[in-house]
């Protein structure tokens, strides 16, 4: 009898829930109209003359150029006069550029490298508050140049990326594309803040707690479900160094590592993997991951799996540079070159030889958004890279990492006017980049 009275009960639920839903829907004039920051690109054709252009395809600058924008694509790059009459933008003085991309950011973050910070973010500030701050980082990387962002993780801020991802594109704050994560994955009693304060006092964790194969499943299912863009995952921590190799501890096992990327993969979406050193990155590159975080050391047989597999390198080497200058100015010394950063540099350079495919992300969030992102470009090219490839990695190298090269990442018909200009020749001077005079995102000009 129950059973038969089960069915016309779930049937009545199923419909009143529909109901619900169409009066939410339908009631749009009721709907709320929040304050847009950021008008539509204007509709009809503006012109950009700049001095000169690197456009991300070529090894040289062209002079001269003009960029022809309509609604929030480039229509025409090359040499030819704006009709008169015509909108333009002059920029004589200036090299144009495709709106850089910064492939590993932390909008959340504003600074955590020093004794105390990243536990003062998560312990004395709500995610309201965090949440403002990221829309001030997102506003900070579309001034220093970067129109696309991969933001690698809140921490601890559950999936306000999400947010702030979605009200950029509903135009609602300046701030760059954004590809997102939410809240990343680590295994138990591998991240802060939990194995720093006494075991009886219950603190936040910067990530989620995974374990084992079917927690993996199930929690890349429940982190897929709140709109993340991609999983990020912590493949290992701390680290010794011995015979030049930076020697990690694994946090999850293979298995689970491979069940969170075959999850991950069915759904269509990517995985990056935070791997510093030997046995992570060889876990991470094992399990098949997307992207391999850091990577400050990476055995040559893991180069091999990396470029057989089309696996990305995102490495971040300004980080620890900041590092050793705040130290270094705290006990009043000169910065040292450590151990640590010699063996990045080789793996560096050794990656490059091998021919891995090199994304530009720097972590920035860990040191303050106030500091041009920028100024890592000038540690690729001293560890070998020429200022071509840099910009490559941080323009169409970006885009393909993010699988979004038909849109963006370099300055060509179609795609969309995500257009920068600095003063001087990049390749002359990779550091100008770090000076950014004009800035436009989809036809909009931000920056001028
Ligand atoms: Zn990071």
């Amino acid at each position: 009898m129950l059973k038969w009275l089960s069915i016309p009960l779930c049937l009545f639920l199923v419909l009143s829930g529909f109901a619900l839903a169409q009066n939410i829907a339908e009631d749009t004039d009721n709907a709320p109209r929040p304050v847009k920051l950021v008008p539509p690109p204007p509709p009809g054709p503006v012109y950009i003359r700049c001095g000169a252009l690197f456009d991300g395809k070529s090894n040289q600058l062209e002079t001269n150029v003009v960029i022809a924008v309509e609604g929030e694509r480039i229509k025409q790059v090359g040499k030819f006069s704006p009709p008169a009459g015509a909108q333009v933008i002059d920029l004589p003085n200036l090299t144009c550029l495709p709106g850089m991309v910064e492939s590993h950011t932390h909008v959340f973050l504003q600074g955590d490298r020093k004794p105390g910070q990243y536990d003062a973010q998560l312990l004395k500030q709500s995610v309201a508050y965090r949440t403002i701050e990221a829309t001030t980082a997102a506003h900070a990387a579309l001034d220093w140049g970067f129109t696309t962002i991969r933001d690698l993780e809140t921490e601890g801020a559950g999936y306000a990326d999400v947010d702030v991802r979605n009200a950029v594109n509903a135009r609602l704050i300046w701030g760059p594309r954004m590809q997102v994560v939410g809240r990343a994955m680590d295994v138990t009693g591998a991240y802060p803040l939990q194995p720093a304060y006494a075991w009886d006092v219950p603190v936040p964790i910067g990530v989620e707690t995974v374990d084992g194969v079917e927690g993996a499943r199930k929690a890349v299912r429940e982190q897929l479900s709140h709109g993340i863009d991609w999983v990020k995952i912590y493949a290992d921590r701390g680290g010794r160094i011995h015979d030049n190799i930076l020697d990690t501890i694994p946090t999850f096992t293979l298995d689970e590592l491979r069940a969170i990327v075959d999850e991950t993969h069915r759904e269509r979406r990517r995985v990056a993997a935070h791997a510093t050193g030997l046995l992570g990155v060889h876990n991470a590159v094992e399990a098949g991951v997307d992207t391999i975080e850091h990577g400050n050391y990476i055995a040559p047989e893991d180069m091999k799996t990396m470029v057989a597999k089309g696996i990305w390198f995102v490495p971040t080497p300004y980080v620890a540079e900041y590092d050793a200058q705040w130290r270094a100015q705290r006990a009043g010394t000169q910065p040292r070159e450590s151990p640590g950063l010699k063996i990045q540099e080789d793996t560096f350079r050794r990656a490059l030889q091998a021919g891995v495919k090199i994304g530009f992300g720097t972590d920035v969030g860990a040191f303050e958004w106030d500091m041009s992102p920028s100024r890592q470009l000038v540690t690729m090219v001293k560890w070998g890279m020429t200022p071509a490839q840099a910009l490559r990695a941080a323009t169409i190298g970006g885009a393909e990492l993010m699988q979004m090269q038909n849109d963006i990442g370099t300055l060509e018909a179609g795609k969309y006017a995500d257009i920068i200009a600095v003063q001087g020749n990049p390749l002359n001077d990779i550091s100008v980049m770090q000076k950014i005079a004009f800035v436009m995102k989809g036809g909009l000009m931000f920056k001028k």
